[in-house]
């Protein structure tokens, strides 16, 4: 029995999902950070499924290649129903964490998938998306990405509607990789809280993927949560070490309280790892980290899991699906 209860704002293992014949997600195997043993033994109770639109299907052909991941997915899930449970609804989320199972959100990475059509956003819901992020590095026909040098752009129009329409239907609004004008324009407008599903403290570690205090305060004020991420580059490149990232999260709390943050690691997105976080079955290790850290049970509890929980309960819909 796992000691602890994790959520995950974010794995990019869906990708693998499509070329079934290399990659066996029900098998534990060490070619990837994450299958379905390794998750079970590693306490996920949530993990978010990220499908990630890969730069060689920008912007021709982002849809087409979102929706071939997302059947991959659904074929992946076919053949587990009893570990792992889809959810839709705050009911669904609730039916998942009091079962034996794994509760797996999907979020599309990349809002190029949309095509710049809020049908689109509609019908990527209807098949089961429940979080988006609005932008890679690149600018999009949503927001600007961190990888862009104009600082002065940010939301665009129709990515303004995009929020609206998120914010009624019941979708969780994603700013990793968002620019900073674009990740101040959604707090202003968003209704809902946002999260920031991988990423960690600039003030500890300068890259341009990371949040100044002024955004971490920020999405405190939005009720948000960001999950820290194991991606060396983000926690101290050439350094990084369990250590620093708790550094991290020692800092977040400081600034933002401990109400805000939570875990995204970025399994199987990224390719170098931290010793001791090689793969989810690390998550503990990061955990019991967070104790010697001075932090108690209760607030490990939020962190790990309880404040995701709470921001998708405030933002999915109830039980029955709006049009
Ligand atoms: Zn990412």
């Amino acid at each position: 029995m796992p000691k602890y209860s994790i959520v995950d704002a974010h794995c990019d293992t869906a990708g693998f999902f499509l070329e079934s014949n290399d990659y066996d997600f029900f098998t534990r195997n060490n070619r990837h950070h994450i299958d379905l043993p390794r998750l079970k033994e590693s306490g996920i109770i949530l993990q978010f499924f990220a499908l990630y639109i890969k730069d060689e299907y920008k912007p021709v052909g982002s849809l087409a290649y979102c929706l071939r991941l997302l059947d991959g997915y659904y074929r992946t899930m076919q053949r587990c129903p009893d570990d792992l449970q889809t959810i839709y609804t705050v009911t669904d989320l609730k039916k998942s964490l009091n079962s034996q199972k794994i509760a797996a959100l999907l979020s599309v990475e990349g809002g190029e998938a949309l095509e710049g059509e809020l049908a689109v956003l509609r019908m990527l819901f209807r098949l089961g998306i429940r979080a988006l992020g609005l932008t890679w590095n690149q600018q999009n026909h949503l927001a600007t990405g961190i990888g862009e040098d104009n600082p002065r752009t940010g939301l665009t129009d129709f990515g303004k509607e995009v929020i609206r329409e998120m914010n009624r239907l019941g979708m969780l609004v994603d700013l990793a990789h968002i620019n900073r004008q674009g990740f101040f324009d959604v707090l202003k407008i968003s209704s809902t809280p946002v999260v920031v599903s991988h990423a960690n403290a600039r003030s500890i570690c300068d890259h341009p993927r990371n949040l100044s205090d002024d955004q971490l305060r920020a999405l405190r004020d939005i009720d948000g949560v960001i999950g820290m991420s194991c991606c060396p580059d983000f926690v101290d490149p050439g350094h990084a070490s369990i250590d620093k990232l708790l550094d991290h999260f020692v800092h977040v709390a400081e600034t933002a309280g401990i109400e805000h943050l939570g875990i995204g690691a970025d399994f199987d997105g990224i390719q170098d790892v931290i010793t001791g976080l090689e793969d989810v079955t690390g998550l503990p290790r990061l955990v019991e980290g967070l104790s010697k850290r001075g932090f108690n049970r209760e607030e490990i509890n939020k962190i790990t899991h309880k404040n995701f929980i709470r921001v998708l309960e405030k933002v999915l819909p109830d039980c029955h699906l709006p049009g």
